[in-house]
């Protein structure tokens, strides 16, 4: 097996990592390695845009306030006062960095509506091109870094520790040759910024690569996971046969279009009506299906489609409908994870040497609902609070020669599951942790995960759909995103973080 070391090893090219990989060149030499490129990231597929207190009418307060009402008493009020605060500024460094954003007749910033914010602050570019606009104006500025190594192509399946328990390296594989094998040494640190894990489920927004590989890696090393119960299902996606679940925004709601059902008459009559949270939406179109039938969602509303949202209108024209004059059938479908890899907004986890960053993190931004457009935001905060935190913190600093004195970890080498298997894993976690669960259903799931788990236990997809099904039964209530038809109601009893690690069962409240 070949060995190469790098100052920091960074795990996935998305924004969290990118970003984190352009602030750590500063600091040594950093190893960005990849399963895929950056063109595969959920990072790359956002649409939306980005959360920021920009207007006059505005304030990083009343952001603030807005994302813990979303994240239903379950966000650290420290970690959002300072992800609402940093994000102006975070939005002029992208700006001066080459992010156009979009911009009103005035030539003032276009800021959009989404659903639970009380102000217009959604920056966006390219109309619904956001995380493509901003991944590729990150990555424009690693292309210059001569202490950076980007790797495509290579999967991490273990993580490895030295002699003193602290993690020190990543063992990656490259794809399509099992047999290749390169152990990363880490010389202060290695990152997670693997993504989130909606193709654990059979709809979802996510592109292929989405799988919660970050959580299996981190929990096998030892790490805790927190609040994986809470997976965000988003209302509207495209429901075209043979074609995937692909994202109709927000933002397109904001802009005026309208759920209907097939008679034409309004799907969400009470409330904040369209634009109430996206697990209420979710809900009603679920439960309307389940009763009456299919849902549209009424685009014919926005007389400037096409010009506001390219790359939509593209999608749904190449299928044959057109948004101008056609409602688009949509469907709910899982699209973030809220839970994560127990980290400080810093990345630090409970293993020395090991951080996460990005959607593969729970830094508690985000509770147990978010707010749109807050995640690509958290990318870029988290990732300059790691670089600095590396940057002070004197116990980190270069370390020498890291080889020799890295052991494999005790845990167990993960792989990917074959296609049968992530289809079974994906109909498991559907029914019993989908939109709405109950005791009986999680059961069943984790019953049938086990049988798996026994049959391949290198199944990382296992692994993480395992957690996200005992965080779910863990969670005797419904609260944000996480509906048990069970335990219909929020309980304060359940104010707490669920958090897992290998050495204890569930519990809740920090261990
Ligand atoms: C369709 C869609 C629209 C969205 N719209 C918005 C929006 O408008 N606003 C907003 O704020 N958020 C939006 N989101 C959410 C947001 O895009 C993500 O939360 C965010 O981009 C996550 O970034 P990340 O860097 O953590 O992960 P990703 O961008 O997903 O990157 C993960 C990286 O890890 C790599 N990787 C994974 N496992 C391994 C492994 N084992 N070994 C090596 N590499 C690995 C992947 O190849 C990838 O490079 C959207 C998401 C989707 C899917």
């Amino acid at each position: 097996m070949k060995v190469r070391e790098a100052d920091f090893v960074v795990v996935g090219s998305g924004l969290a990592g990118s970003t984190v990989a352009y602030a750590l060149c500063e600091l040594g030499d950093v190893a960005l390695l990849s399963k895929e490129s950056a063109q595969g990231s959920n990072s790359f597929a956002a649409q939306g845009g980005v959360a920021a207190a920009m207007s006059r009418e505005d304030s990083p307060l009343r952001h603030a306030a807005d994302t813990l009402l979303a994240g239903s008493g379950l966000c650290n009020p420290d970690a959002v006062s300072l992800l609402a605060s940093r994000a102006p500024q975070l939005m002029r460094w992208l700006m001066d960095s080459g992010v156009s954003f979009d911009r009103n007749e005035a030539g003032d910033l276009a800021l959009g509506l989404e659903g639970a914010h009380g102000a217009h602050r959604i920056l966006h570019a390219g109309g619904d091109a956001t995380g493509r606009h901003i991944l590729e104006t990150v990555r424009r500025l690693l292309a210059g870094r001569s202490n950076l190594l980007q790797v495509d192509n290579v999967q991490v399946g273990k993580l490895l520790k030295d002699h003193g328990g602290r993690v020190a390296g990543a063992l990656a594989i490259e794809s399509g040759s099992p047999g290749s094998r390169v152990a990363w040494l880490a010389r202060r640190a290695v990152i997670l910024a693997t993504g989130g894990s909606g193709q654990l489920f059979s709809r979802t927004t996510n592109p292929p690569g989405a799988l919660g590989d970050g959580v299996a890696l981190a929990y096998e090393a030892g790490a805790q996971v927190r609040n994986l119960e809470f997976v965000q299902f988003h209302p509207t996606a495209l429901a075209v046969a043979d074609s995937p679940p692909f994202l109709v925004s927000e933002a397109v709601r904001g802009a005026g279009a309208r759920l209907i059902d097939a008679a034409g008459r309004p799907v969400m009559t009470n409330g904040a009506g369209d634009l109430a949270p996206r697990d209420v939406v979710a809900r009603a179109i679920y439960r309307h299906q389940s009763l009456t039938g299919d849902v549209y969602l009424d685009t014919t509303l926005i007389s400037d489609f096409s010009a506001r949202f390219p790359t939509i209108h593209e999608y749904c024209r190449a299928r044959g409908i057109d948004p101008q004059t056609t409602p688009l059938p949509v469907s709910p479908a899982a699209h973030f994870m809220m839970g994560g890899i127990a980290a400080s907004l810093s990345g630090q986890t409970n293993v020395p040497g090991l951080y996460a960053l990005g959607e593969a993190a729970c830094t508690g931004v985000h509770g147990a609902n978010r707010l749109a457009s807050n995640s690509l935001l958290e990318c870029l905060v988290t990732a300059f609070e790691l670089a600095r935190a590396m940057k002070e913190d004197s116990s980190t600093e270069r370390r020498g020669q890291r080889e020799g004195s890295v052991r494999f970890a005790a845990g167990r080498e993960l792989s990917s599951a074959s296609p049968d298997a992530l289809h079974q894993v994906q109909t498991i976690l559907w029914r019993s942790a989908g939109i709405e669960r109950c005791a009986a259903s999680l059961q069943e799931g984790l019953r049938t995960l086990s049988e798996m788990e026994r049959h391949d236990p290198q199944s990382s997809v296992v692994v993480t759909a395992s957690l996200i099904v005992k965080s779910a039964l863990a969670r005797r209530e419904s609260r944000g995103a996480h509906y048990r038809t069970d335990y219909p109601v929020v309980d304060p009893q359940f104010a707490n973080d669920t958090l897992l690690c290998k050495e204890h069962a569930v519990c809740l409240g920090s261990m």
